[in-house]
C-alpha cells in the first residue's frame, strides 16, 4: 500500500530542507552555521518527537531561513523538495511559503516567488510531479503585511501561486482581524486555506470558514471538541489537512491512536493525509501512511478515499486534477 501514488496538500518549504543542502549552502554563502557535521545539525533542524508545545516546534525554523534568501538557494530548495516527493510517487504537491521571510539580503517578494516557481517548473520538467504554490502569512505580522504579499502574488495566479494561507502561532479570535486582506484575495482569485484548531480552539475553524471563506483547513483537530465548528465542516464538506506526526510534536495529541482523523473519516468528514513539514517533523508522506495505517487500521479503501478526497480538494486545474485520478491503480484485470 504504501507505495501507491500519493497527493500531498499541507507541505512547508521552510519545514523541509534536507540537511545535506541548508550546509552546502551556508558553506558557499559564508553563513555561519553552530556546526557543520550533517548528523548534529540534523538536531537542531527536527524539532523532538516530545516536544511541548507548538511555540517548541516552530523555533526549528529560523535556522533554515538563514539559507532561503537567495535566488539559487529558494529554486534548489524547493527544486529538491519536489524531487523528494517525486520519488516517493507523491503526484501532486501544494507546497506553501511565506514570501516575507526570504527578503532579509535584498529580495523582492516577486524575486521570491518567482525562484520558487522556478524551482518547482525544474522538477515538473523531470520527474512525474505536478505543483502549485500557496503564499502563507504568519499571524505574528501586520494585516498590512497580508496585503503585501497579496498584492505581490497576484500576478502569479494561474502561474504557479494558488492559494493564500494564515500560519504560525494560533491565538483565538485571529480571524477578525483579517477579513479585508483574505477578501481582498478572494476577489483576486486566490483560494483560501486557513491554518486552524491546531492548538485547542474549534472557534478558530468556525471563524476561518465564515469569517475568511476558508474552503480547506490546516490541521482542524480540535473540531473534534466544539460541536459547533464540527457540523459546520462537516456540512459544508470543508477539507482537513491532516498532518499527524506534527499533531503528536506539537501535543494537539499524545499520540497517534488518539489522533480523530479516523473518526472523521468514519463520520464523512473530508480528511487528507500531509507531511506538514518533511524536516522539522522528520517524516515522509510514506512514514504518515505508516503511522496512519498502524495505529488506526488505515485499509486500502480508506486510503483510496482520502487520495480522492485530496484530488477534489487540490487548487489544481481540472486537466491536472483528471490526471491525478488516471494515476491511481484500476482494481481487478
Ligand atoms: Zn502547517
Amino acid at each position: 500500500m504504501y507505495s501507491l501514488p500519493k497527493i500531498e496538500l499541507h507541505c512547508h518549504l521552510d519545514g523541509s530542507l534536507r540537511v545535506e543542502t541548508v550546509r552546502d549552502i551556508a558553506r558557499k554563502e559564508g553563513i555561519e552555521l553552530p556546526t557543520y557535521q550533517v548528523a548534529e545539525l540534523k538536531k537542531m533542524l527536527v524539532a523532538p518527537f516530545e516536544c511541548t508545545s507548538l511555540v517548541e516546534y516552530l523555533q526549528r525554523f529560523a535556522l533554515p531561513n538563514a539559507v532561503m534568501q537567495t535566488k539559487e538557494s529558494l529554486q534548489r530548495i524547493t527544486f529538491e523538495l519536489f524531487e523528494d516527493a517525486a520519488k516517493e510517487n507523491v503526484k501532486y504537491l501544494e507546497v506553501r511559503f511565506g514570501p516575507l521571510l526570504h527578503v532579509l539580503k535584498g529580495l523582492t517578494l516577486t524575486e521570491v516567488i518567482q525562484s520558487v516557481i522556478d524551482g518547482m517548473r525544474q522538477a515538473e520538467a523531470r520527474y512525474e510531479i505536478k505543483g502549485n504554490i500557496i503564499l502563507s502569512c504568519l499571524r505574528s505580522m501586520s494585516v498590512d503585511s497580508v496585503f503585501d504579499v497579496v498584492e505581490a502574488g497576484k500576478n502569479f495566479l494561474g502561474k504557479g501561486v494558488v492559494a493564500i494561507d494564515l500560519c504560525a502561532i494560533e491565538e483565538v479570535g485571529f480571524c477578525e482581524r483579517f477579513v479585508a486582506p483574505i477578501a481582498l484575495a478572494k476577489e483576486y482569485g486566490y483560494r483560501v486555506t486557513i491554518h486552524a484548531g491546531e492548538t485547542g480552539s474549534g472557534k478558530n475553524v468556525s471563524d476561518a470558514i465564515e469569517l475568511l471563506g476558508a474552503e480547506r483547513i490546516g490541521h482542524g483537530v480540535f473540531i473534534k471538541d466544539d460541536p459547533f465548528a464540527y457540523q459546520l465542516v462537516k456540512e459544508r464538506q470543508i477539507v482537513l489537512e491532516m498532518c499527524p506526526t506534527s499533531n503528536v510534536q506539537t501535543k494537539a495529541v499524545q499520540n497517534y491512536q488518539e489522533h480523530p482523523i479516523y473518526q472523521f473519516y468514519q463520520d464523512g468528514i473530508p480528511v487528507t493525509i500531509s507531511t506538514d513539514n518533511r524536516t522539522v517533523s522528520d517524516t515522509t508522506m510514506t512514514n504518515e501512511m505508516v503511522c496512519v495505517q498502524q495505529a488506526l487500521m488505515m485499509d486500502e479503501p480508506m486510503y483510496q478515499a482520502i487520495y480522492q478526497t485530496s484530488v477534489v480538494a487540490a487548487f489544481a486545474s481540472d486537466e491536472v486534477k483528471a490526471w491525478c485520478l488516471a494515476q491511481y491503480p484500476k482494481k481487478g484485470n
